[in-house]
């Protein structure tokens, strides 16, 4: 299964990705958190990112595409993969295309996460992420069982810089710019899949689930 996952920063794209990781098996890709290594382990290309990522901008594409298309290179996505928040522009679209086509290999469909800006920027200041493992959570609707504490690790719960408010509204707005037009690039070829993710957690993951059920059955 190879799948992309589009949608507003805030959608649920990371949420949706851990859920059908555990149904599908097949690797979780997330080109923000792929960056945030890179900036937490001061390597040239989390020097050079961190700067865009800090102002809420696109890092460019050539440095995030030779970054993913290395980590599609690796054994576990092989049996399949699931790309949370890449592609964000059309040059990365073709990159991918590009990429998977010289190994004879395309697209599975592309799970489009719509969402209201008003919703996400709501989510978006809720969220609380751990400092050790990256795991999401949300101070209103999906709390950790202590307070500020990961239920995974124990770790350290942080409002990430870029969910700061006046980050989120520029984060929506390049997306709009930039991003928005991949549902149509990726609708033109019939692999957009449309979820409703104005509602509930719960239901954004089973609504995502069936869809993807729906592909398998008739891939
Ligand atoms: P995310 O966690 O997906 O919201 O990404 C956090 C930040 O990383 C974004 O606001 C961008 O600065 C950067 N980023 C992540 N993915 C990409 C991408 N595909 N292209 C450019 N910049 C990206």
């Amino acid at each position: 299964m190879r799948l992309v996952l589009l949608g507003l920063p805030g959608a649920g794209k990371g949420t949706v990705a851990e859920t059908l990781v555990a149904t599908y098996g097949a690797a979780h890709v997330s080109s923000g958190d792929l960056l945030r290594a890179a900036v937490a382990d001061g390597t040239d290309l989390g020097v050079k990112a961190k700067a865009f990522m800090d102002a809420g901008d696109l890092v460019p594409d050539d440095l995030v595409v030779a970054m993913v298309v290395e980590r599609l290179a690796a054994d576990d996505c092989r049996a399949g993969f699931l790309l949370d928040g890449f592609p964000r522009t059309e040059v990365q679209a073709e990159a991918l295309d590009a990429a998977l086509a010289e190994h004879d290999a395309s697209l599975d469909g592309v799970l489009y996460l719509a969402v209201d800006a008003e919703v996400v920027i709501g989510r978006l200041t809720a969220r609380r992420t751990c400092a050790d493992c990256g795991r999401v959570y949300n101070v209103v609707t999906l709390k950790p069982a202590v307070e500020g504490v990961c239920d995974a690790c124990s770790g350290r719960l942080i409002v990430r810089p870029d969910d700061e408010p006046e980050t989120v509204r520029q984060r929506i707005e390049v997306y709009g710019r930039q991003t928005m037009s991949l549902v149509t690039y990726y609708d033109d070829r019939g692999l957009l899949i449309r979820v409703d993710a104005d509602t509930t957690v719960d239901a954004v993951r089973s609504a995502a689930v069936a869809a993807v059920a729906g592909l398998a059955s008739a891939g």
